[in-house]
């Protein structure tokens, strides 16, 4: 069921003194959409969700459980080591606070008034203090795991608000970050209640210099009655929801119009010809034969 009307938030209204809270995930709907981001913020009117996956949730919540079991220990997870990681899991009180969706790690960006959280799945920290953000991904696919598809631009910037997100809670962060990233063998001979999995750490040295100019421009966005063009398919092509509702909307066009009475066809008016008037002539005058 999708979340309308002030289910959780209410819609933005320009020049509220209220700061106006927003994800990463919807920065992430802004640099793909704008239109849909606008009428997220400013009608509440939500693209559909898909469903929830939750296999990848499952994994999310065992990987924690597993790095949690290190972080209390003080050591690194053998992958760590594995992929040369020189890091341990961080613990801090707020870390809990820091994984919990709607809360997460949060700012105020006093400039726009805008309040912008996400919850992050893992922080390591390294021998100089840094703190890495770590970010759990799960698939299955017969190919290696690696970040090299156009669509996962969507990870790293993913990545990189987190490590805005901490500095401006005034942590040192580290650009490098890590996704533990793991893959469903295919290539087994059944299921037998058990899907074998293979884990990748990949590094990533993240930038987020782009991030505080969008949330300006964001701001910008929201603060502006027009309604922006659409904007692209992360997965290329068309966005399928909006090609979807224009489809839907021709039809329903077509219908209505199909519907309405017809005009009736315009009367044509034949022009009334008089006869012209004849002059009598005497039939003897004529040369007409009898
Ligand atoms: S193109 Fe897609 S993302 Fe953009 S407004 Fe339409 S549904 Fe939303």
């Amino acid at each position: 069921m999708a979340n309308y009307w002030g289910r959780r938030s209410q819609p933005y209204i320009p020049g509220q003194t209220k700061p106006f809270k927003l994800s990463r995930s919807k920065i992430e709907l802004f640099t793909q959409c704008q239109r849909c981001f606008w009428l997220d913020a400013r009608l509440k009117i939500k693209r559909p969700d898909g469903p929830p996956f939750q296999i990848n949730k499952a994994i999310d919540e065992l990987f924690k459980k597993e790095f949690d079991s290190y972080r209390l220990k003080g050591e690194a997870h053998p992958i760590m080591i594995e992929y040369g990681v020189e890091a341990i899991p961080y613990t801090h009180d707020d870390l809990d606070r820091w994984r919990q969706n709607f809360v997460g790690v949060f700012t105020h960006h006093t400039p726009t008034n805008l309040h912008l959280f996400g919850a992050v799945d893992d922080i390591w920290v390294n021998n100089d203090g840094e703190l890495i953000v770590v970010d759990y991904k799960a698939t299955a696919k017969s190919s290696e795991v690696t970040l090299d598809a156009d669509w996962q631009v969507t990870y790293k910037r993913q990545m990189e608000v987190y490590q805005w997100l901490l500095r401006q809670n005034g942590f040192k962060v580290s650009d490098t970050g890590y996704f533990v990233y793991t893959n469903g063998r295919l290539d087994l001979d059944g299921f037998y209640d058990r899907v074998e999995f293979r884990t990748k750490v990949i590094a990533y040295t993240g930038n987020d210099g782009w991030v505080e100019p969008t949330i300006f421009k964001m701001k910008e966005c929201i603060d502006s009655d027009d309604m922006p063009e659409v904007g692209i398919s992360i997965m290329g092509g068309e966005c399928d929801f909006c090609a979807y509702v224009e489809k839907r909307l021709a039809l329903y066009k077509n219908a209505i119009l199909e519907r309405l009475p017809k005009p009736a066809p315009a009367k044509t008016i034949e022009p009334v010809i008089k006869p012209k008037r004849t002059k009598k002539i005497p039939l003897e005058q004529t040369d007409l034969q009898i």
